[in-house]
């Protein structure tokens, strides 16, 4: 199984016609609830590839922290480990999108920042586990926490530090897989990111510092992905993307899962470019990610 500790967000999308100037008020297309957060999409990534997942995180008392519960469960993941803060709302996501597609986003993290890494209970849910995952949606010292019960335990950790955040220096020799967009490989390697070369050099320097395995993923490009075999780079297959809101989360399930089954990592790296390039071509966040079947379908790049 695979344990996702991260954040739990109800994504609220206003269509509208264009984004109000202050002061103004303006009727708007349409409201979607959509489930959403880095770790709740990342979460349903993997268990649409069939894998059996423990969520880890915190939502409020109310309706959109059931919301949220219920479409884990839905597809199938494990919400024992899901907290209830009683003090804090839900997490929010407002995503404004216009006519012309631009979008515009506040979070409100709420509950996410009320989650407690409790050290007997992740132990026993790690027990077992391929991986535990985690993002950088959730506090940092909740983060570390879990990253010290993993290496206690033994169990592998796979690192996405998104949105990125100085990294914390026991977190380079606890990470065993580390994936990040160009945005995070040049804030964490602090060298410019721009294409497949440069990610090559950042994720060799990334790789240096302890993780065995990097990835780089580099939207349209794909990825690089470097590990104590060398370093390769795995084109995108060629899609119109519609709309790439949780193409790294896919990326990241369909890679996480890859990983668990024993898959060899270039292999994993090319299901997760597969999978995303499904995810970008329809709209939506976690109604976009594919099942299985459809990535085993897909064609290769
Ligand atoms: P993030 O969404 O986290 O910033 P990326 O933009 O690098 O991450 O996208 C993650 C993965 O999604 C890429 O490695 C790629 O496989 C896939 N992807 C993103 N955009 C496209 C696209 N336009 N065409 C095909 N695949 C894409």
């Amino acid at each position: 199984c695979i344990v996702v500790l991260g954040s739990l967000n109800m994504d609220l999308l206003l269509r509208v016609p264009h984004a109000p100037a202050a002061g103004e008020t303006l009727h708007g297309h349409s409201i979607d609830h959509l489930p959403g957060g880095k770790g709740g999409n990342q979460a349903v990534g993997c268990a649409r590839q069939g894998a059996r997942v423990r969520m880890l995180g915190c939502v409020g008392d109310d309706a959109h922290g059931r919301a949220l519960r219920d479409a884990l469960a839905q597809d199938g993941i494990d919400t024992a480990g899901v907290q209830t803060d009683a003090q804090a709302p839900t997490g929010v996501a407002l995503v404004m999108v216009d006519d012309s597609a631009q979008n515009r986003i506040v979070v409100i993290p709420g509950a996410n920042a009320g989650v407690q890494v409790e050290d007997a209970a992740l132990a026993q849910q790690l027990h077992g586990a391929a991986f535990l995952l985690v993002q950088f949606e959730t506090p940092l010292a909740q983060v570390a926490r879990a990253l010290e019960v993993a290496a206690r335990v033994g169990c592998r950790v796979l690192l996405n530090p998104s949105p990125v955040a100085a990294m914390p220096a026991a977190f380079w020799s606890q990470v065993d897989t580390l994936v990040v967009n160009e945005v995070e490989a040049q804030a964490l390697g602090g060298l410019p990111v721009h294409g497949p070369a440069e990610a090559a050099v950042a994720a060799r320097a990334l790789g240096a510092r302890g993780p065995e395995r990097v990835v780089v993923t580099l939207g349209a490009q794909g990825a690089v992905a470097v590990d104590g075999q060398g370093c390769r780079h795995h084109p995108a297959p060629g899609v119109e993307a519609v709309d790439t809101t949780a193409a790294g989360d896919t990326f990241l399930g369909a890679f996480a899962v890859a990983l668990a089954r024993g898959t060899p990592f270039e292999a994993a790296v090319q299901l997760g470019i597969r999978a995303a390039a499904l995810c970008v071509a329809r709209p939506g966040a976690q109604p976009s990610i594919p099942r299985r079947a459809e990535v085993l379908r897909s064609p290769l790049p």
